[in-house]
């Protein structure tokens, strides 16, 4: 072993009992046996309750909290959350579809995303929910569906802002993008919806995910505020709402913490009050990832173990057709492993370096990568941690014709 290698933040959110990593107050060898059949995901109820506790608790009262449901559009994961936050981000028809029947209010979901097709823009128009406009050539198709029906759409302009989020694991604004309207544009969009007699709810300004510096979040809020009330100022109607985006990160690989939320709370604080905004104006925050990520766990079962020059490999029944994130292939460069667990043996010492893989007939389907793993055998339960966001829906489930793993919310 190499001294000083980074380690993993602990992993404290779910208890153990009888070497047993228990979610959702179930011993997830029991809850394996309820699920009937591996791999699985399951997510832990209470501990998205919790995280959405410390959120209204940590940020500044009157700033609405907003969950981007593509982290994890689990049905019922969505109706939990309808009833702890302000509103539902959506970024598609399909995603609009659960969100309404989780008893959203249409006024409290907004739809993003680049590359809205007519049908789905009709359907939002008829749903009553809030646009966010990507590009100008949208603008004018709702104008024109608005035109077509007798329904009154409501608009918000996605601004594509002149800075980056620095520090972000995955950059959405800023330079030359697909997402938003390049901030320079903004003035004449505003003037234009108002030409267009279109309800005007606000501004979003989005500009990226995955974020763990403090500094790097605080200057992007600061920033966001800025281009934000400047952009009011030019509307010749009322801004109701400026969504200031969001993009807290969780501390997936070796070598990360998580963020302060008091920390942040009390920045984001500070600069609403410092800085001068017209009365009525509503703030929104939109998480997906920070709310759900750590409240998931996915869950698959060692096969075979198997001794290959020296090198342990548990080959288990899960991989990256599921959790394409834990295997490195959703956007990493220099692959790394998550937080991974032998489910059933959490508190044992005996240890050795494995590697854990999938059945996948590639190299990439590797969950684990030469890790400390307490020794497994073949039926041990391997639990990859951090695993509620950009999960199941964000993997090939496809490829290899494996079935398709369930989802529990315990
Ligand atoms: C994906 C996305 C989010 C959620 O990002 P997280 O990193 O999961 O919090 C929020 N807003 C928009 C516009 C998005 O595209």
């Amino acid at each position: 072993m190499i001294k000083n290698r980074p380690k993993h933040a602990p992993i404290t959110q779910f208890p153990i009992k009888d070497h047993c990593l228990v979610i959702g107050g179930i011993p997830l060898t029991r809850l394996a046996q309820r699920v009937g059949s591996t791999p699985f995901y399951a997510y832990d109820r209470q501990l998205m309750t919790e995280r959405v506790h410390a959120l209204k608790h940590h940020l500044p009262s009157g700033v609405l909290l907003h969950y981007a449901m593509k982290a994890n559009p689990m049905p019922a994961v969505v109706q939990h959350l309808a009833g702890l936050v302000d509103g539902i981000d959506v970024a598609s028809a399909g995603e609009m579809k659960v969100a309404l029947d989780a008893g959203v209010a249409p006024k409290d979901i907004s739809f993003a995303g680049p590359g809205k097709s007519r049908q789905e823009l009709a359907c939002a128009i008829a749903a009553g929910i809030i646009i966010n406009v990507e590009s100008e050539q949208e603008l004018e198709t709702i104008a024109q569906l608005a035109h077509e029906t007798s329904f009154h759409p409501t608009v918000a302009i996605r601004v594509n802002p002149d800075f980056e989020l620095k520090s972000s694991g995955m950059k959405m604004g800023g330079g030359s993008k697909q997402f938003g309207i390049d901030a320079e544009r903004v003035p004449a969009v505003l003037q234009r919806v108002a030409q267009l007699k279109l309800d005007l709810e606000g501004l979003h300004i989005f500009s990226g995910s995955q974020n763990l510096k403090i500094e790097a979040i605080q200057e992007a809020h600061e920033k966001t505020l800025q281009l934000g009330l400047q952009l009011v100022a030019s509307s010749p109607a009322p801004i109701r709402t400026i969504n200031i985006g969001g993009g807290f990160g969780v501390p997936y690989f070796p070598g990360e913490m998580p963020l302060d939320l008091a920390i942040v709370g009390a920045n984001l604080e500070r600069l609403l009050a410092t800085t001068p905004a017209p009365p009525n104006i509503r703030f929104v925050i939109e998480l997906g990832r920070y709310i759900v990520a750590e409240a998931g766990v996915y869950v698959c079962r060692v096969l075979e173990k198997k001794l290959s020059r020296g090198q342990i490999f548990l080959i288990t029944n899960g991989g990256l057709h599921h959790h394409l994130a834990a295997s490195g292939n959703f956007g990493q460069v220099i692959r790394k492993n998550y937080p991974v667990a032998v489910a059933n043996k959490m508190n044992s010492t005996k240890t050795e370096t494995v590697s854990v893989v999938g059945p996948l007939c590639t190299p990439l389907d590797l969950l684990a990568d030469q890790m400390e793993l307490p020794k497994a055998e073949p039926g041990d339960l391997i639990a990859v941690f951090q695993s509620g966001a950009y999960g199941l829906t964000a993997s090939p489930v496809s490829f290899l014709s494996h079935p398709t793993p369930l989802e529990v919310l315990v």
